[in-house]
């Protein structure tokens, strides 16, 4: 069909006055033919089932019985009275309860006539109960409209309010099929449609609005599931095939003194495989002319900082800069830190610029920067001012990204003519589904080895009240010589209680563990940045062995010598959050613990979080359960989640249609990058309308 014709206004469609038209462009964003045709059902009640009273199960949602009524009798309650009647099938007996509107079904329903009741059930007093139930005679049923699978369209308060029911939407897409022909323009080719077995667009709209059954409402979905992720797919693919072709990069074309020497002569440890692989596949993209950027994942201890390091020693072997951006100015220092000692080895030029930086010494560092002296840059968002500029920047190195946007990336680029070099590097695992498709721009490389020698983390979940037995595990481990984080939350709507509750808790533990045999550092998002280093310095050189702390010490710091992570109010953080903090510790040979403190009331979420921290410590394990909790919206923030904005599929749940999807919309441009031959015609035209009307396929970002 004409694509002009769908992009006709809805106002102009049959029972759409202005009106309806207005709300349904406020509450659902539906501006045209096209917006209505892909506003797809949320559910399906099935009325081609008919249940008997002895199969109902507490897990049905609505459901259809057919039987009498036997009696009614009313029954006193707090308020007013219910209506209750016994209802009865040749199985057995239920109930149908009605609060309000009771005159009139007193006044019209009739005992021992056969009535199709359908509604949601309760199991109440040892007996089911349907609360205002939707109630025909049998023979109404058979003639109306009530029966085969019913869909069920997303709606709004506002939407039934004014009297947009369920029933109305139907009967406007119906209108819409009527006025279209239901004959709609085929997206995919024919090879993909016979490979897969798909339904055709035509038949797949009209099963998805109208499914006559429910193997074809099963294909339907299918179809247009793939066809959503298909499209993303291809865009995202094309997206990084044309900027690899366009955007050319520094070419690093050789391994020089930096890296050789280094690797020869002072690599503290030997490389896992996987920190080599990785490596290699760097290297690959540094040695190419293409501008590199690459999601570097590794679970939290898995080495990603040396990675890191390599990368830029393969940086400087080519006469460019590089820099590294930390998100915050204590997991800056502690990178600077460790880095300057291989520096200072190798004799190479390393600062650190950070908010905290005096003003002298920034100046020195911008002047070194511009006039390339300064070859390794490590800090904080202060990277990002207008006045640093580098002579001749090739890597930028961003670590722990989920802080950082695109927005931010972008601004690192900026900051050269030509882009430098890309690595992010996150401890916080994306499951891999949710990558492909959000992050299906970037190149992906995976740690998914930890070095050797190292212990999983024990861990626990103890109530508030086990504490005199936590504070002896503590004194114990203590003994032994290591080193204890206790670590408070610290949510921005309850600042002050959260404040107040760390302060509490650094007080008792002062108590029990009292000076001189004891030394405790606080450090918590008031105090100032140097006092902060400060405190972080004595725990790090082991000074102190407890380190009291809000979740500033989240991200990446490394005292290897502590070995017992405490979380308080354990169930008020997020899982990605717990996987962080339970990572400052087994960093070191020995024996390390994780103690999650909670009180008695949980959540069943918060359950679900602490039962996975305890059971597993594979961060992409946690990930996935995360991601099931929260869903992928909340997980990658509001910047991507636009991508994530599905009409149909859902990344979780069809896991396989993207896998699919994205392994065809690879193949198709395997063999026909610019989508010109004939056969991929439906694909480029398809292709060329979702670029040009972005506000109707809002999920291609
Ligand atoms: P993360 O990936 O969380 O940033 P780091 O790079 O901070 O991890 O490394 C964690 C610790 O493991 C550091 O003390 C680091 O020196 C050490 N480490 C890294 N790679 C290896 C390895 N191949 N063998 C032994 N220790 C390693
Ligand atoms: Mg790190």
């Amino acid at each position: 069909m004409n694509t002009q014709l769908l992009q006709t206004p809805i106002d102009y469609l049959k029972g759409v006055g202005p009106n309806r038209a207005d709300l349904l462009r406020k509450e659902l964003g539906i501006h045209t033919f096209q917006d209505l045709i892909n506003l797809f059902p949320n559910r399906y009640i099935d009325r081609t089932r008919y249940y008997k009273i002895n199969q109902i199960q507490q897990s049905n949602a609505e459901i259809q019985v057919i039987g009498v009524i036997k009696s009614f009798r009313e029954v006193a309650q707090k308020r007013g009275k219910r209506l209750v009647a016994t209802f009865q099938d040749d199985t057995g007996t239920m109930e149908l309860v009605w609060f309000r509107g009771q005159k009139w079904i007193r006044d019209n329903l009739k005992l021992n006539t056969p009535y199709v009741v359908f509604g949601k059930t309760n199991w109440f007093n040892g007996k089911f109960s349907m609360p205002h139930p939707d109630i025909e005679t049998t023979e109404e049923h058979k003639k109306g409209l009530s029966s085969g699978i019913q869909p069920i369209y997303p709606s709004t308060e506002k939407l039934s309010n004014k009297g947009i029911s369920n029933r109305i939407v139907g009967k406007i897409i119906q209108n819409l099929f009527l006025e279209t022909k239901g004959n709609f323009t085929e997206t995919l080719s024919e090879n993909l449609i016979s490979e897969l077995q798909l339904l055709s667009k035509k038949e797949a709209l009209l099963n998805i609005h109208f499914p006559k059954k429910q193997e074809l409402l099963s294909k339907a979905q299918m179809r247009l599931k793939f066809e959503e992720l298909f499209f993303i797919q291809l865009q995202l693919i094309l997206k990084n095939l044309i900027h690899k072709s366009k955007i050319k990069g520094h070419m690093f074309d050789k391994v020089g003194t930096y890296f050789n020497t280094f690797f020869e002569a002072h690599l503290p440890f030997d490389l896992t495989n996987a920190q080599k692989r990785v490596l290699k596949e760097i290297r690959s993209d540094l040695g190419s002319n293409a501008q590199m950027n690459r999601l570097l994942q590794g679970d939290v201890g898995s080495g990603k900082t040396i990675v890191g390091f390599m990368s830029m020693l393969m940086a400087l072997d080519n006469g460019f800069q590089a820099c590294l951006m930390a998100p915050t100015e204590i997991l800056s220092v502690q990178h600077y830190n460790g880095l300057s000692k291989w520096c200072k080895i190798l004799n190479i030029n390393i600062k650190i610029l950070t908010g905290s930086t005096k003003t002298s010494i920034r100046r020195e560092i911008h002047s070194s920067l511009e006039n390339g002296n300064l070859q390794i840059l490590i800090g904080t968002h202060a990277l990002l001012e207008d006045k640093v500029k580098f002579k001749n920047l090739g890597l930028a190195i961003i670590d722990e990204q989920h802080r950082f946007g695109v927005a931010q990336r972008k601004k690192l680029w900026d900051k050269n003519t030509a882009p430098p070099h890309i690595l992010v590097m996150t401890a916080t695992p994306i499951p891999r589904t949710l990558a492909m498709s959000v992050y299906g721009d970037l190149d992906i490389s995976i740690i998914d080895e930890l070095p050797p020698g190292r212990q999983a983390i024990k861990t626990v979940h103890r109530f508030d009240k086990n504490r005199l037995n936590v504070f002896k595990f503590i004194r114990d481990e203590i003994e032994k010589g290591r080193q204890v984080y206790v670590v408070y939350p610290l949510i921005k709507e309850s600042e002050k209680m959260d404040y107040k509750d760390l302060m509490d808790g650094y007080e008792s533990i002062s108590r029990d563990f009292p000076l001189p045999d004891y030394q405790i550092s606080i450090v918590h998002g008031k105090m100032k940045p140097a006092d902060k280093d400060y405190e972080m310095q004595r725990f790090a050189k082991g000074e102190t062995q407890i380190m009291v702390a809000t979740t500033v010490i989240e991200v990446g710091v490394n005292v290897p010598n502590a070995s017992v992570m405490i979380i308080e109010s354990a169930e008020r953080f997020g899982l990605s959050q717990l996987h962080q903090l339970r990572g400052r510790v087994g960093r070191g040979a020995e024996q390390s613990y994780c103690i999650l403190m909670t009180s008695y009331k949980l959540s069943n979420d918060s359950k679900t979080r602490l039962e996975t921290m305890v059971k597993t410590n594979d961060g992409f394990e946690i990930a996935e359960v995360d991601l099931k909790l929260r869903g992928p919206g909340d997980i990658m923030g509001t910047q991507q989640s636009g991508v994530l904005n599905l009409r149909i599929a859902d990344i979780i749940k069809d896991k396989d249609v993207l896998q699919l999807a994205r392994h065809y919309a690879k193949k198709i441009l395997k063999e026909d990058p610019s989508l010109s031959k004939d056969q991929n015609l439906n694909i480029l035209n398809t292709y060329r309308a979702l670029s040009k009307y972005k506000n109707i396929w809002n999920y291609i970002s």
